[in-house]
Parts: structure tokens; C-alpha cells; sequence
């Protein structure tokens, strides 16, 4: 299996940034989710291509549901016919003032398990309201969990991957 390294990045495409923050601003003060496929690189970046929305959540949860994975399979089946493989989620954190472009304890446990699945699995937190926040990628960030270089085993300790958005 391989493994990202540190100086590994995340590459979106303007309809997929599009996509996912568009559903964010519909939704300006809910929690939304969705998934997104694209590829990796040879040099281990990933390139993100196509972003599906999912479901909207409360003003503070959001969580996938048995039904949305059911939802899944059919565009998991249709992207393999691109060569696109299904390569992480995004949802909003959709406050007002100040920065909130993190992953919470609960963001974490859904990453841990689908990380171990696939070490490039990466969680993309964007915001409507931090979209000129000059400190994030037009109001988004992206993340992944540590990988421990001794053993690669995959830790809890979250960390920010950078992202373009091109
Ligand atoms: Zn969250």
C-alpha cells in the first residue's frame, strides 16, 4: 500500500470547488455533506474532479446515513469508468465569525476508519462565511490524519494538507 507524505497536496478543480461550496451557500446556516472522486497522482497528490452533494444536516451535525451509501455505489460504478475513485467527503462548518475550519472529535472518528481504508482518504471543511478568510483556500481547507513513519500506522492527530484550487 502506499502512503502520502507530508508534502503531498490536494489539487480541486473549479466545478468541484464550485459544487461543494455552492451547496454550502444554500444551506448558509446547516451543516451539509457530500463526497467527491478524482485521482492520485504518481507523486502522491490528489487531484479532485467531480464533488457530489448528499445530504443537508442540522445547524451543527451532520452525519451519513445507511441510505446515502446505497446512494454511493452508483456513482462509485459510473466514476470507474473514468478512472476516478471515490477519495473523500466534505461538509460545512457553517458559522459566522472567526475561524472554523477544523476537524472536531467527531470529524475525526468518521476519518479514522475510512483513512484506514485508503491512506489518501482526505475530509475537505468548508465555510460560506470564510470565504475571503485569507488564511484558507476560499473558505475551505483540507485534512487527513497523521501517518506514523515507523510503522505506518494510521494516528488521530489530524493534519492539514494544502490545497489548490485550479
Ligand atoms: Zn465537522
Amino acid at each position: 500500500m502506499n502512503f502520502p507524505k507530508q508534502s503531498n497536496r490536494v489539487h480541486l478543480n473549479i466545478d468541484s470547488y464550485s459544487t461543494m461550496m455552492n451547496f454550502a451557500k444554500e444551506h448558509s446556516h446547516k451543516e451539509i455533506i457530500g463526497v467527491f472522486f478524482g485521482k492520485i497522482n504518481e507523486n502522491g497528490d490528489i487531484e479532485i474532479s467531480e464533488a457530489y452533494p448528499f445530504r443537508v444536516g442540522r445547524r451543527t451535525e451532520v452525519h451519513l446515513k445507511d441510505s446515502d451509501y446505497e446512494k454511493v455505489l452508483p456513482i462509485i460504478k459510473d466514476c470507474s469508468t473514468r478512472n476516478l475513485e471515490w477519495l473523500g467527503w466534505f461538509h460545512s462548518h457553517p458559522f459566522k465569525r472567526g475561524d472554523h475550519l477544523y476537524m472536531s472529535q467527531t470529524d475525526v472518528s468518521y476519518q479514522y476508519p475510512a483513512q484506514i481504508q485508503n491512506p489518501y482518504w482526505t475530509a475537505i471543511v468548508c465555510n460560506p462565511h470564510q470565504i475571503k478568510d485569507s488564511s484558507t483556500t476560499r473558505g475551505m481547507r483540507a485534512f487527513r490524519l497523521s501517518i506514523n513513519s515507523d510503522d505506518s500506522k494510521i494516528t488521530k492527530k489530524v493534519i492539514e494538507v494544502p490545497l489548490k484550487i485550479e
